[in-house]
């Protein structure tokens, strides 16, 4: 089944810190990809997350996120970090059920008037004890543990047989 729509973890699938809920203002910018908080709060981007989403967005990929964080402290660090274009659908909870999430990503693009099944989408996540939910609520969601069953972002575009 072809994959239509790629959902992302946050915290730690996209940049190195865990939980950019703790951020406090002023965030200051130390270049594209880090950033710093009041309290010395230190972010990352990984290397290739960009590339990646563009080339996702490139080939008509539908992105979505699903992440356990404040839903203002998702908007400002992905304003923050310009990454807030390449995402179609934001869902940010402060709880940590991401099946839930997903379902909400799902609603939202049959809104929209996009019919998405479980098999055409992707999840990516660092943390492989939320797929256990996702495939018993939701069915067949191709699930993808960032670091262990790929080691970098580009590697997104290999499974999906994306020429990058
Ligand atoms: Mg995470």
């Amino acid at each position: 089944m072809k994959i239509k729509v790629v959902i992302f973890d946050a915290d730690k699938t996209l940049w190195d810190h865990y939980n950019i809920s703790e951020f406090e203002e002023p965030i200051k910018i130390i270049n594209r990809d880090e950033i710093e908080d009041i309290k010395g709060r230190k972010l990352k981007v990984f290397p290739e997350v960009r590339s990646t989403l563009e080339e996702l967005k490139r080939n008509n990929l539908i992105l979505g996120m699903a992440t356990w964080n404040y839903p203002e402290k998702t908007e400002r660090m992905l304003g923050i970090l310009n990454l807030r274009r390449y995402f179609d659908v934001i869902v940010s909870r402060d709880f940590p059920f991401k099946f839930i999430m997903i379902s909400e990503i799902i609603n939202e693009l049959k809104n929209r008037g996009i019919s998405v099944k479980p098999e055409n989408i992707m999840f990516i996540d660092d943390r492989r004890v939320h797929f256990g939910n996702v495939w018993l609520y939701l069915g067949k969601v191709k699930c993808v543990e960032m670091w262990k069953d790929i080691s970098c972002h580009s590697q997104i575009l290999k499974l999906l047989e994306l020429n990058s």
